[in-house]
């Protein structure tokens, strides 16, 4: 399009055949939304020019090869929500106390690393480390035993702020490009022994899928939603008008639905998480993800990992040949959708799927 002069009265040159949307985010969203607009008035124009080019500008999604939409820089996962955070701590904790302190009063993440984030599709190899025997008695370099998916969103960074100057709770969606869905595919095996004293490690750095598109903020103005009602935090995690996504979440194992939860569901919204990261000054860069956390919702249908839908490995999960699962076995697929749909107004986020590959070392 680009070629033919569409963008010419945009001063975007040199960003449409980039490998990777970086550049075009670079633009800023000024002109990125001017973009997605033209793009999309062209579209619904049964008389466009571009429309009648549509074999030229357009390629079938079965037709292509994904790839990975971003050159991913900095990549930090969140603990967000609260009904995920208090089914794994009620399996690990104290039932009665499954909050750790600080939990409600700011949005608990790690540095992850963005070297192991593929695209979806890409085979995930199970991964080696530090783990019990079945006995737990001794302690092995095996194969990881407890390999798990968890549902997230990725929330992906489209504006810096320099190092020193942290970004206000209100401002904090002018830094957001759009979001993905991400699958933070977990070892809770090799998570369980390392976690402590520094938090999770090769139990999550050894993959993580992202889906191949990016859905802008613009097209998710529609779909604003109420957040939660949270104790007071404090000012800094405030803002005049909080608000969050209605983006249905579905996760699927070996094609039978095992999760069905909703971005809306997540404790602490991304303004806030943005707030937080930076609010010793540290800089975010365009390209980096930050990801949610595991986004589980209300009821039993609403766990966003077999940890929680299992109850910690106790309680199966029936297929749909009648085969069962506590955690995930070799050849198994998972596969994460999203959705908003209002009105004759729907949006997919694609894709988000891998297969478990067993590990030939
Ligand atoms: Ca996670």
């Amino acid at each position: 399009m680009y070629d033919f002069g569409y963008f010419n009265h945009i001063d975007s040159a040199d960003v449409y055949h980039s490998k990777y949307l970086n550049d075009f985010i670079n633009l800023g969203k000024i002109k990125t939304s001017e973009i997605r607009l033209l793009i999309q008035k062209e579209l619904c124009d049964e008389h466009s020019v571009l429309k009648s080019k549509f074999k030229r500008f357009f390629h079938v999604q079965n037709e292509v090869t994904m790839e990975l939409p971003l050159n991913i820089g900095d990549y930090t996962d969140f603990y967000s929500s609260k009904f995920h955070a208090e089914n794994v701590g009620k399996l690990f904790r104290d039932p009665e106390n499954a909050l750790p302190p600080n939990w409600l009063t700011m949005p608990i993440a790690y540095h992850g690393r963005s070297s192991s984030i593929v695209v979806s599709g890409t085979e995930i190899t199970r991964p080696y480390g530090q783990s019990f025997s079945n006995d737990k008695t001794e302690l092995r370099h095996q194969p990881s035993s407890l390999l798990d998916f968890e549902l997230e969103m990725a929330t992906i960074i489209g504006k810096e702020n320099t190092l020193g100057n942290p970004i206000s709770c209100g401002d904090a969606k002018d830094y957001v490009f759009g979001y993905a869905l991400f699958n933070d595919w977990s070892a809770r095996d090799l998570q369980k022994w390392e976690y402590q004293p520094l938090g999770p490690f090769t139990g999550k750095n050894f993959a993580s899928t992202l889906s191949p598109w990016i859905v802008m903020t613009d097209a998710l103005e529609p779909f604003k939603a109420n957040v939660i009602e949270q104790v007071e935090p404090l000012s800094y995690l405030k803002s005049v008008d909080p608000f969050s996504y209605d983006i249905e979440l579905r996760a699927f194992l070996n094609g039978v639905e095992v999760t069905r939860t909703n971005f809306k569901h997540l404790y602490w919204n991304p303004s806030q998480q943005i707030a937080h990261h930076t609010v010793n000054g540290c800089n975010l860069r365009v390209g980096d993800i930050l990801a949610s956390g595991t986004i589980s919702g209300p009821g039993k249908t609403g766990k966003g990992c077999l940890l929680e839908i299992t109850e910690g490995g106790k309680k199966p999960l029936i297929l749909k040949n009648g085969e069962q699962r506590l955690f995930l076995q070799d050849g198994d697929e998972v596969l994460l959708k999203g959705s908003c749909a209002r009105g004759d107004i729907r949006i997919g986020f694609g894709d988000n799927w891998g297969v478990i590959k067993a590990n030939k070392l």
